[in-house]
């Protein structure tokens, strides 16, 4: 493989020939898909998609072309809690380490065929999201489209890092308490560049109990009136019933976790058209994280409760976001989640690969991406084998661009491996 690290849109045209394309819904063995400058401009079978004269052919045989992955749940600012816990990063690490890191992040995140990712929180490295995204934008360091909220909102004194009582430590994220100081956090985090808003409605008030609601019914309602009047959708860290519940009522966009949700939630979430982002792997490593040793050893309570719960949603007929929590577990194991919505959650590698392209496209109000289809943004990857066949294909990634700039590429003969330029 070779890296080219460019932002800037190809010179000249480009025809794409997989064995297959998979356009966001369907898979379709034969197409061709032509580029040029940053768009798709042409998709549809190989004898149709007639390249303009001076076109440079990739030929991707045996690879499958797929709208650029669409991350929906990621956290950029946190690495692997295995390799150091989420109190220690946020407590211990300064914001330039916490930053550099991030860039290497963004690098992996994009390399592994993620071209967009929602990045829902900076979990105390205050705004740096917002220049993570800039830098990416102007070309400065390879990463995926950023859709970002900064500090996120918590409820005052529910949150963490909490050590003693009598220190006053800095928080993974921006406390509020009432209405008004609901209201104005938020605007000010969209003041500072949130291009959606973060709120968590319940957490775990004390160490090692459960979660419980945190903002009022009128202090989440506060928030979401606030974001959508400035054109600001919300996502919302619901695991209990009554969170979910308030949250839905108060017309959050997304619910994230859902892990506790109720037959009854998830029919009002069905109702509301309020999506689920599951972020499963999230619990999955959790769990394994906290000593379970997964194939020997029996599912723990809250694998349990998860496997319930989203058996519960999918029975309500609530749709479902693509996403993660990545960050949890290593930048760059994204697909982490696919496999595991596939292997272990009941869903066939079609649904989970619409979800994670034109169903959070649809989602995340992205009408420009998320399909292959002439028209839409030329962020497209290309993957070895069949991932409507078997979901791991993700993982083999060959190709990807991202606003027609090829960021990687199947190795020509006599081509160095470290072919970088800029
Ligand atoms: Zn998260």
């Amino acid at each position: 493989m070779s890296l080219t690290i460019s932002a800037l849109a190809e010179s000249q045209p480009i025809l794409l020939r997989p064995a297959a394309v998979f356009d966001g819904q369907e898979v379709h063995s034969g197409w061709a898909v032509l580029v040029n400058g940053n768009k798709i401009t042409a998709a549809g079978p190989a004898a149709e998609v007639n390249a303009t004269p001076n076109a440079r052919t990739i030929d991707l045989a045996g690879a499958t072309l797929l709208p650029g992955l669409i991350e929906g749940h990621s956290h950029l600012l946190l690495h692997a809690y295995n390799e150091t816990t989420w109190n220690d990063q946020v407590t211990n690490e300064s914001q330039a380490l916490r930053v550099a890191r991030a860039t290497v992040h963004a690098q992996r995140t994009l390399l592994a065929g993620f071209t967009t990712a929602r990045d829902l929180g900076t979990e105390g490295a205050g705004f740096a999201d917002v220049g993570l995204k800039q830098a990416i934008e102007q070309g400065i360091i390879p990463g995926p489209r950023l859709i970002v909220v900064t500090r996120a909102l918590v409820a005052k004194g529910s949150y963490g890092p909490k050590l003693s009582p009598d220190l006053d430590v800095p928080q993974g994220a921006q406390e509020v308490s009432g209405v008004d100081e609901c209201v104005r956090g938020a605007r000010e985090q969209i003041g500072k560049g949130a291009d959606w808003v973060k709120v968590y409605a319940d957490y775990r008030w004390g160490k090692d109990e459960p979660s419980r609601p945190t903002f009022s019914q009128e202090e989440i309602a506060a928030i979401v009136n606030a974001a959508h009047s400035a054109g600001r959708p919300v996502a919302s860290h619901a695991t209990t019933a009554e969170g979910i519940r308030r949250s839905v009522l108060a017309g959050v966009d997304t619910i994230e976790h859902g892990d506790s949700g109720t037959a009854e939630v998830f029919a009002l979430m069905k109702q509301r058209g309020v999506p689920l982002c599951p972020t499963v792997a999230a619990s999955d490593a959790i769990a394994q994280y906290r000593g379970w040793k997964k194939g020997s050893e029996p599912e723990p309570d809250r694998i349990k409760e998860k496997h319930a719960s989203m058996a519960a949603a999918r029975k309500a007929g609530v749709s479902f976001a693509f996403g993660g929590d990545v960050g949890v577990f290593p930048h760059g194991e994204n697909a982490r989640e696919m496999e595991l919505l596939v292997h272990e959650y009941g869903f066939n590698p079609v649904e989970v690969l619409r979800q994670a392209t034109s169903g959070n496209a649809a989602i995340f109000h992205l009408a420009d991406r998320g399909s292959v289809r002439a028209g839409l943004l030329a962020d497209v990857i290309a993957v070895a084998g069949d991932p409507t066949q078997d979901i791991s294909a993700v993982r083999a990634v060959q190709f990807v661009m991202k606003n027609g700039a090829i960021v990687k590429q199947p190795m020509t003969p006599g081509e160095s491996t470290s072919n970088v330029t800029h």
